[in-house]
């Protein structure tokens, strides 16, 4: 397998160098230079496939020679194994409950995905143990700390903003111990990622350690996202349902990127719709033509506070030959936080269920398409990015009152938990690297 530069369609690189080193030097983003179409065998027999069996032809499809198939295939039962099950709300509506990993939210497919071949490469060639710098502001944190604890040769450090996580999030970061190590920063989130980003471009540190990020824009993220969109797709054809729409709240885009990846290799979709808080760059671009990013402002669903999306330069290039194609297959929502509020609540009023204000944004755009395009007869299926126990904050008291908190998740409560406070100080975080603090 070999990909390309977003900013470089002639450089060409293995699979391997994308994965360890996220981004290209001209800062574009990898894309693979050949993105099959499976064929028609694959999608007739796709209603009997299970998840890791669907996941691992279209991983071999895509990796081609980069990983044998063995090797693979042993990978990926061992990163995808909870279920992403799609759960009937009515005749036409449906949620992709994608929060079943460790950290209960979609992010583990990607870190879990993205740590088993980084070890995997790292058991073929020995050599250097790696270090794995990443900030969080909540959710990322979490599925990169559980997706790598325990992968030998690999150290992790979580940097998470003091009091700007919620407990739950903060245990996952901090209960870990062996090869994970969280840092609770005096500061914001933004003063999280800029630490990590001066320690890439610090010398001494470079000379000292092999550090990586664990970046959602790293292909071998993206990758495993576009296993569920399919696995989505056969647990319909088995209702008898072949026409989809996805519902995919978004922020940096790595979700809505991999559905369309997915829709690339051959998975037929009616309609994709990019669901934002209020950043609502990619939504205005869609309605526009012009791409404005912006400063985030700070908002309810705050896993999608981003004002200009780090995947978009991929999708634009995926569309690079006929622009029109996306504006065609994507449609643009975006809700306000007291829209946010009162889908959470006519979601429970009207089903029973709660969803996290992520998903709330993603579920009000699937209902005002509906309204849109009411001779469709298409199933909607919203993504449900996390479960609502990681956002206890948001919830009015009937509605907290009925979610149920998963047995693991509780149990982190009664565990002790490690972090080391460290003030928002480039020197004080590489005296801690360097093991002089
Ligand atoms: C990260 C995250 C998102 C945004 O996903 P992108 O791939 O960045 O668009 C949405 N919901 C939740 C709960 C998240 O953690």
């Amino acid at each position: 397998m070999l990909l390309y530069s977003t900013n470089d369609h002639a450089l060409r690189v293995p699979f391997r160098e994308a994965l360890f080193n996220s981004l290209p030097a001209d800062r574009g983003l990898y894309l693979p230079v050949d993105i099959p179409r499976l064929p028609a065998d694959f999608w007739e027999r796709l209603p009997s496939l299970s998840l890791p069996q669907l996941a691992y032809e279209l991983a071999h499809a895509l990796l081609r020679d980069a990983v044998p198939a063995e090797a693979l295939r042993r990978l990926i039962d061992e990163a995808i194994d909870f279920p992403a099950p799609v759960v009937a709300l009515d005749a036409d509506t449906y949620v992709l409950e994608l929060f079943h990993g460790p950290s209960l939210a979609f992010k583990d497919f990607g870190a879990r995905f993205m740590s088993r071949l980084m070890g995997y490469f790292l058991r073929q060639e020995g050599g250097q143990p790696l270090d794995v710098l990443v900030a969080t502001s909540g959710d990322t944190g979490g599925a990169v700390a559980l997706g790598f604890l325990g992968v030998p040769g690999v150290r992790v450090t979580i940097l998470y903003p003091r009091g700007k996580v919620s407990p739950i999030q903060r245990r996952q970061l901090t209960t870990n111990g062996h090869n994970i190590r969280a840092l609770e920063v005096d500061g914001t989130f933004d003063d999280c990622q800029a630490l990590v980003k001066q320690a890439f471009g610090d010398a001494e540190l470079n000379e000292r350690f092999r550090l990586t990020s664990a970046n959602s824009i790293n292909i071998a993220r993206l990758i495993p996202q576009a296993f569920y969109y399919v696995n989505a797709y056969a647990q319909l054809r088995r209702q008898g349902r072949s026409e989809v729409v996805f519902a995919v709240p978004s922020g940096n885009f790595g979700n809505l990127g991999a559905g369309l990846l997915a829709w690339r290799m051959g998975l037929p979709v009616r309609q994709f719709l990019a669901a934002t808080n209020a950043n609502d760059t990619v939504p205005a671009f869609l309605r526009t033509g012009h791409y404005q990013p912006k400063p985030s402002v700070a908002t309810l669903s705050n896993a999608m506070d981003v004002g200009n999306p780090s995947n978009w330069a991929r999708i634009a290039d995926l569309f690079r030959h006929d622009p029109a194609a996306l504006t065609d297959l994507v449609t643009g929502y975006s809700f306000s936080d007291d829209d946010t509020r009162a889908a959470i609540r006519q979601v429970f009023d009207q089903y029973g269920y709660v969803v996290c204000p992520h998903t709330a944004i993603a579920w009000r755009a699937w209902q005002q398409w509906q309204q849109e395009h009411p001779q469709e007869s298409a199933a909607g299926v919203f993504l449900a990015t996390a479960h609502p126990c990681k956002f206890p904050d948001v919830f009015p008291a009937d509605v907290a009152a009925r979610i149920e908190v998963p047995s693991a998740a509780a149990a982190l409560a009664g565990q002790k938990e490690q972090q080391t406070p460290i003030a928002a100080d480039f020197e004080a975080f590489k005296r801690y690297l360097l093991g002089e603090a």
